[in-house]
């Protein structure tokens, strides 16, 4: 088969592989129908994340339909169309048991294209696949489903409910990259009376004005905004989805007293927390990495048409195209790129 290979930073190759085989009873094969490209994939690129080594099949974000089940299989099938989530469940351990499968014990977690070979390929192996994988009502396209499997749930658990978005709160978002504009879209479930985006692109302020933001401001002007839409108190809750010091200082110091920040973003350096200023106002701090267990509510949003996650690809090419589908979402200030999707022929 070919897949997406990540040869160190840097290097990356769309080339011939050996297929993947069973290797544990609980195993399924699937044939990869529709899958997207992360920014972590682009951090991975970079060498930001050295526990990916090269050789390794890049990517955990896809669906696809089983060719094979493993002997311990039970309740999948060849033929089934699955969401294959960037979290696996081993279902058993202390944390799968508690709602918690990104923390997996046994060998689960962000596994996919960072442990083990990922998604961007013609098939993939997926282990643990009875507690991992999600089947796709009938009637419901891949790629409407296909950002469940890591943007939307890591906005909705580590942004919106982590945050506890309620009726008639200011909420601020700030990045609004494609986990930013999920955001967006969950904290609305809730009806805010304000959502304020907050970027310095131009064109991610325009996305995220179509994606239902309130109000969509530069990281200069969001103070006076956030005073004038709260009566001077600050933002009810302030989500960062960007993963640098200063987005994560600013959420701190435009939350109100008893207020939530909620870290989305994946942090590299260190950024300060004042709790010189913080300890004084009930604040919240939360973080955390996704554990993708709202799928079942968030595939119910979808079948009930009060989620449209399809306007988050702006690009699509078959799947062969992989490496120019990778240079247009690293270029998304010429392209305006959102998601690229890559599609079986
Ligand atoms: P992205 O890079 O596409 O978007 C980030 C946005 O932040 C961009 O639009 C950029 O213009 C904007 N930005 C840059 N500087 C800013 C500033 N000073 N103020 C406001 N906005 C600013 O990234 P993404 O794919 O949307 O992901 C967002 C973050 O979420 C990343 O850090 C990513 O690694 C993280 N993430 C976390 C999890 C998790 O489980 N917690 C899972 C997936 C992704
Ligand atoms: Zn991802």
């Amino acid at each position: 088969m070919h897949a997406l290979v990540y040869h160190g930073p840097g290097q990356k190759s769309w080339e011939q592989v050996p297929d993947p085989k069973i290797q544990e009873d609980g195993d399924v094969i699937v044939q990869v129908d529709t899958v997207t490209i992360c920014g972590t994939d682009l951090h991975i690129l970079k060498g930001d994340v050295p526990e990916v080594t090269p050789g390794r099949i890049l990517g955990h974000e896809a669906v696809g339909t089983i060719v094979e089940c493993g002997s311990g299989v039970r309740f999948l099938k060849k033929g089934d169309r699955v969401l294959l989530s960037c979290i696996s469940a081993c279902g058993r351990c202390r944390y799968c048991r508690e709602g918690h499968p990104g923390q997996c014990l046994n060998g689960g977690g962000w596994i996919f294209g960072h442990l083990i070979d990922g998604v961007q390929a013609e098939y993939a192996r997926v282990p643990f696949a009875e507690t991992s994988t999600y089947k796709i009502p009938a009637g419901i396209s891949d790629e409407a489903v296909l950002y469940l499997a890591d943007i939307m749930p890591t906005a909705y658990e580590a942004g919106v409910l982590s945050g506890r978005v309620q009726p008639a709160d200011v909420v601020i978002v700030v990045g609004a990259g494609p986990v930013g504009l999920a955001a967006i879209l969950g904290a609305k479930l809730f009806t805010p009376t304000h959502v304020v985006a907050v970027d310095p692109a131009e064109s991610r302020r325009k996305h995220a004005l179509s994606f239902g933001a309130d109000q969509a401001v530069t990281p200069e002007a969001v103070r006076d905004v956030v005073g004038d839409l709260s009566g001077g108190l600050g933002a009810d809750v302030a989500i960062e989805a960007v993963g640098i010091p200063e987005t994560f200082e600013q959420c701190a110091a435009l939350v109100r007293a008893g207020g939530h920040v909620a870290n989305v973003g994946v942090h590299g350096k260190p950024a300060v927390l004042h709790l010189e200023d913080l300890w004084i106002k009930d604040v919240t701090v939360t973080t955390g990495l996704v554990d993708t267990v709202t799928i079942p509510t968030l595939l119910r949003l979808i079948q009930g048409g009060k989620l449209d996650l399809t306007r988050m690809t702006t690009h699509r090419f078959p799947l062969g195209k992989a490496i120019e589908a990778y240079e247009t979402f690293a270029d998304a200030a010429r392209t305006n790129a959102l998601k690229v999707v890559l599609q079986r022929a």
